[in-house]
């Protein structure tokens, strides 16, 4: 050791423990004078400034004799000035061009004044961290994020995270919208802030068990969105844990509220019959059984009215086909007004028609029957002629405890209504007979 270890003077080029301290220290240090001139530069400084550069070439230069500081020039200068002037502490990113490799760096580096012993402002020290590295990779997640909210809001998809605490994690545009919200006052809500408290709550059950099987999950939903419209998503949602080991859920639901439409109008024409509009043979009798077992189970009534129309081959004759075809229209409006909205009528053959009442029975649906046979049908608005007379026979029955299927009571109407035709037609004829 010599004496001039013990305390090296800025702008010493002797090796002293410090220098070799601060060449190591993996940061840039450096002092100036009030000028801006070095007075000191460690290692990284010398190397970043040009290439074999020693100590006593740099010293009493400035910065920018050896880096173009372009644009940031001003802004550096009086970042400098407020640090030698003012006596500040500067904290603060700085991008450079560095002449010796040909690039742009960019640092997080500290400026402090340096004072003598009155205190009086010297120059300044400036400690830098190359944080060029840690800045690519922030760009480049960024430019990433910026495609991946391009892409998640441009889908035609409502994307959506929500975590196990039920606050949502994530929403893109389309889910945003739905909400009736921008995206970024989703992020931290909780679900039932967001929906009707009872429709969250039902989201929230099945969450759960999403969570609890960690297996994907796939349903058709119906949601009514913040504008009042009743939309259905097809909805698939998978478990994730987050980075920090959080368990969580994507959900992806795509708008199927056309489709939706489409489906139930195909299924609707499937189950209605072209001409009148009223159920099918086909529907007539799915349903017929179904309500015949329900009625069964619990104890209820049913009744069951089979109609045929009167001479109809005589209508057809007189007044031609068309004309049949819509006075079988009329006859099938007329018929379902004479109805309540749970009864079925349908549309069973060529001029017959059955319509069936769950939970209806005896003189209830005897009043029905006849409401039907002697419905004020006005021909001419219907477009039919005046001289057309249009009237039907009626077979009612009641489920019997012995009827064992729909069927069983099919025959009986059946049985009812040709009594009807055979007793004069224009009539209702109810079996077992009323005295
Ligand atoms: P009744 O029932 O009173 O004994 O006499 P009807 O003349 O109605 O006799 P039936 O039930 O045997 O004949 C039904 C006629 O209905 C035969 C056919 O020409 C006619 N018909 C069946 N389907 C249609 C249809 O879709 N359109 C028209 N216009 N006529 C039909
Ligand atoms: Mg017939
Ligand atoms: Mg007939």
């Amino acid at each position: 050791m010599t004496a001039s270890t013990a305390n090296p003077p800025p702008g010493s080029t002797g090796q002293t423990p410090y220098r070799i301290l601060l060449d190591e220290v993996g940061a840039f240090v450096y002092t100036t004078d009030l000028s801006g001139r070095y007075t000191y530069a460690n290692r990284l400084v010398l190397d970043l400034l040009g290439p074999s550069l020693q100590l006593e070439d740099v010293l009493g230069k400035s910065f920018t004799d050896f880096v173009d500081i372009g644009e940031h020039g001003a802004e550096l200068r009086q970042s400098d000035r407020s640090v030698l002037d003012d006596g500040q502490t500067i904290a603060r990113e700085e991008t450079n061009f560095i002449h010796a490799t040909g690039e742009w760096r960019t640092y997080w580096s500290i400026k402090k004044p340096l004072r003598d012993a009155t205190g009086a402002i010297t120059g300044l020290i400036g400690i830098s961290h190359d944080i060029t590295a840690k800045k690519r990779l922030e760009d480049a997640v960024r430019e990433q994020k910026k495609l991946l909210d391009t892409i998640l809001d441009n889908i035609d998809a409502l994307v959506y995270m929500k975590g196990a605490d039920r606050r949502f994690l994530y929403a893109n545009q389309p889910a945003a919208r739905v909400f009736g919200q921008p995206a970024e006052h989703i992020v931290g809500r909780l679900d039932s802030e967001l929906m009707p408290p009872a429709v969250a709550d039902r989201f929230w059950a099945q969450d759960q068990k999403i969570l609890a099987s960690g297996k994907r999950h796939v349903s058709e939903e119906t949601f009514v969105d913040a504008a009042g419209r009743r939309r259905h998503y097809w909805s698939v949602i998978v478990p994730w844990t987050s980075p920090e080991g959080s368990p969580a859920l994507i959900g992806l639901s795509t708008d199927i509220t056309e489709l939706h439409a489409l489906k139930e109008e195909l299924e609707r024409q499937a189950r209605a019959d072209s001409l009148t509009g009223l159920a099918n043979r086909r529907h007539f009798f799915e349903r017929a059984a179904a309500e015949f077992a329900r009625c069964r189970e619990h104890g209820l009534p049913l009744s069951l009215i089979a109609i045929d129309l009167d001479h109809f081959k005589q209508i057809n004759d007189v007044h031609g086909h068309p004309i049949g075809d819509l006075a079988l229209a009329h006859f099938a409006a007329c018929c379902r007004k004479a109805v309540r909205a749970t009864d079925l009528c349908a549309r069973t053959g060529g001029e017959e028609f059955c319509v069936l009442l769950p939970e209806v029975g005896g003189d209830d649906a005897c009043a029905t029957a006849e409401r039907i046979r002697t419905l004020p049908c006005d021909l001419h608005t219907a477009g039919l002629p005046a001289d057309l007379r249009l009237t039907a026979s009626l077979g009612l029955v009641g489920m019997a405890p012995d009827d064992h299927d729909f069927d069983a009571l099919f025959r009986r109407a059946d049985r009812a209504l040709y009594a009807a035709k055979a007793q004069g037609r224009n009539r209702t004829v109810r079996l077992p007979p009323v005295a």
